[in-house]
């Protein structure tokens, strides 16, 4: 038997999904979690048989978003044998307008009365049941309360017949009429069945706390401040005490395999590809698990909280000014874990312009590929400014305003009124269970890329760093590598950005691959080239820096530019399908390596002559880039007032 779960966004499918099955789907406070179907077997404790589909949240069964087209076509594909409509009880005239829809596909509906935990006011449940002839059930997903009743009747109303009580609304011929029809008996019907209690403290103990918190010179410092703590708990205190160990162990792995290796007479170049490659290039990644996946964990605890979602609020009329909507925001906090998921739930922004302009803007925000590079080149080369980490992602929102702002003169973004409705959700305790569980998939998601793409990659990296191209073995002589010789072209373009070696260069183009693999090429290729004997060890901070022998402005320069050039495959892969545009697509890319190269190339030349006073290498070739983007971007505004002013022309004379 088939279950499908329907309702608006928020009102808790993905949390019933989760319960009714025992998954561990994210919940969010963000419209656009849920983007496709997600199917899974009722857990095997309710001794029946079904799948359960959870739905994209609607507000309508007409697609108004490409979120709801998607629900309105699988349920009339599909047919399934049972809709359950999930309702926030809390908020009930707007659920309901959904409902009155749901009823007319002539499929059995049962409705769930979420929230029930939360619920202040008092509903007749049993006259709600009349008036919509269908099966009314309270529960509350997050407290697993009411569910065995819900599958229950589920299976009781199977193959019955739903009676439309709206029927006669469907007569009214123009569809407007119609919704405000529906509007009208919703709020009839509501008023029947609904005792308000009007419990007034309650109620303004979070407006109070808004009020505050939504106040941007309040909200905004308290955000930086929790932000900080985090990112130092996770990267200073609490992460470093776990991977310390880690890389320990990891060390002591590469040291044992090694002399396994050579007791067995393996020859020399297989000793090293085993240890120093695959093991210290897929253990230099490993290392960082347990930092990102604590960041992850206190992430989420914050989303959790209904924090994140003021913060979001905060940012609406920022954002506003580039030309995007509040819901652009969304994209980029979920970005932060991963940008793909980010990308893919631009989809809830209706506006075309504004949607390819947040997938552009969205993989400026460090992904959690990305958190290994900051953590690695803060660490090594600033290990006394602790608030770098945080600053770094101030700065990628800066970016992300800056590049805005310039796309708002080159392409004019209208302001497009799209009014915005994030919901505030009510603040809570937020669940252990859950962050812990985001934590492992983290994780998961980081050791799975090291046992698979990083794997090869590295493989590859230590073959090519090794060999010759007529495959004779390099030795010390590693400039002469097919590695070095591939990557010295590209690093001949990254003079003006100060890191240009072959070593950095090959990192970043790596980096393309996956962004994990920039710290385990890194890891190789600096392995090798040191002096033999000499351990390369990540996280000493004296070795690497060493190792690496380049400038703490160079450092820095460098993770800007892996920051933000454009990000790994998949992302691209993302931003394609939501784009559907190649030629957008090319442009898009073009602009990313543009802001990534000039972004890093100001800090490199800029920072040359504050802190060494004197010009940076390739500062000629940087001041005709400059020039040239100057001169682009002015031309391109020329244009594009001149033919605003045609069009204005041409409104007139018509
Ligand atoms: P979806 O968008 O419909 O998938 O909704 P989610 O499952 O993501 O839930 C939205 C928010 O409502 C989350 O913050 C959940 O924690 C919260 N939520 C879901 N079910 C309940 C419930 O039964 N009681 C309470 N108090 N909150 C809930």
């Amino acid at each position: 038997m088939n279950i499908v779960l329907i309702g608006n966004p928020n009102s808790g499918k993905t949390t019933l999904f989760n319960s009714l099955t025992g998954k561990n789907e994210h919940v969010g406070n963000w419209s656009g979690v849920t983007i496709k179907e997600k199917k899974a077997s009722i857990k095997s404790s309710f001794n029946k048989e079904a799948t359960i589909i959870d739905l994209p949240g609607a507000y309508s069964i007409r697609p108004f978003t490409s979120e709801e087209s998607v629900t309105t076509e699988f349920i009339k594909q599909s047919t399934p044998d049972v809709i359950i409509n999930v309702i926030d009880s809390t908020n009930l005239e707007r659920s309901l307008f959904f409902t009155t829809q749901i009823l007319e596909l002539n499929i059995p509906v049962i409705i769930a009365l979420n929230k029930m935990d939360i619920l202040k006011d008092d509903i007749d449940i049993l006259k709600l049941e009349r008036l919509l002839k269908c099966k009314v059930v309270n529960i509350s997903a997050m407290k697993e309360k009411g569910i065995d009743t819900l599958i229950e009747s589920a299976f009781y109303i199977r193959g019955k017949k739903q009676e439309n009580p709206f029927v006669d609304v469907l007569k009214i011929d123009n569809i407007n009429n119609q919704d405000k029809e529906r509007f009208k008996r919703v709020s009839d019907l509501v008023n029947k069945v609904c005792k308000k209690e009007i419990k007034e403290n309650e109620e303004t103990l979070q407006d109070k706390i808004d009020n505050y918190i939504t106040n941007p010179f309040i909200g905004v410092p308290i955000f930086i401040i929790i932000m900080s703590l985090v990112f130092n708990l996770s990267i200073n205190t609490l992460g470093p005490l776990i991977a310390d160990n880690l890389v320990l162990f990891i060390e002591n792995a590469q040291f044992g395999l090694s002399d396994l290796l050579s007791k067995y007479g393996v020859n020399d170049f297989l000793n090293a590809l085993l240890t120093d490659g695959i093991v210290g290039g897929v253990g230099a990644i490993v290392g960082f698990v347990p930092l990102v996946m604590i960041l992850m964990f206190f992430l989420s605890l914050i989303e959790d909280s209904g924090f994140m979602a003021r913060i979001a609020l905060i940012f609406d009329p920022l954002f506003r000014k580039i030309g995007l909507s509040g819901k652009s925001i969304i994209p980029m906090v979920v970005g932060y874990g991963c940008s793909i998921p980010g990308i893919m739930s631009t989809r809830t922004i209706k506006d075309e312009r504004q949607k390819r302009l947040t997938i552009i803007l969205t993989p400026f925000i460090p992904c959690g590929a990305k958190v290994p590079i900051i953590a690695l080149f803060t660490s090594v080369f600033f290990p006394e400014n602790p608030f770098l980490f945080p600053i770094v992602y101030l700065i990628a929102f800066s970016v992300i305003i800056s590049v805005g702002l310039l796309l708002k003169k080159v392409m004019g973004v209208d302001n497009i009124d799209n009014y915005f409705i994030l919901e505030l959700p009510e603040y809570k305790i937020p669940s252990i269970k859950r962050a812990f569980f985001r934590m492992i998939e983290t994780a998961k998601d980081f050791i799975q890329k090291a046992g698979t793409i990083i794997l090869v990659c590295n493989t590859l990296i230590f073959i090519m760093a090794s060999f010759d191209f007529s495959f004779n073995l390099v030795n010390d002589n590693v400039d002469s590598s097919i590695l070095a010789t591939i990557a010295k072209p590209f690093s001949i373009l990254l003079i003006p950005v100060g890191i240009g070696t072959w070593q950095l260069a090959a990192s970043a183009i790596t980096g393309f691959i996956a962004k994990e693999e920039v710290v385990a090429t890194l890891s190789t290729v600096y392995a090798m080239s040191s002096a033999i004997g000499e351990e390369f060890q990540l996280l000493d901070a004296v070795v690497a820096k060493d190792a690496m022998g380049i400038t703490s402005l160079c450092a820095l320069s460098f993770m800007f530019f892996n920051l933000f050039t454009p990000p790994c495959f998949a992302a691209i892969g993302a931003m394609k399908s939501e784009m559907k545009s190649k030629k957008i697509l090319k442009k898009a890319i073009l602009l990313q390596i543009w802001v990534g190269y000039t972004f890093s190339m100001l800090v490199y030349q800029i920072g040359s002559i504050l802190v060494y006073k004197k010009l940076g290498d390739g500062f000629l070739f940087s001041l005709i880039i400059l020039l040239l983007s100057v001169l682009f971007i002015v031309k391109k505004i020329k244009v594009y007032k001149f033919n605003k002013k045609e069009e204005l022309k041409e409104i007139k004379v018509g």
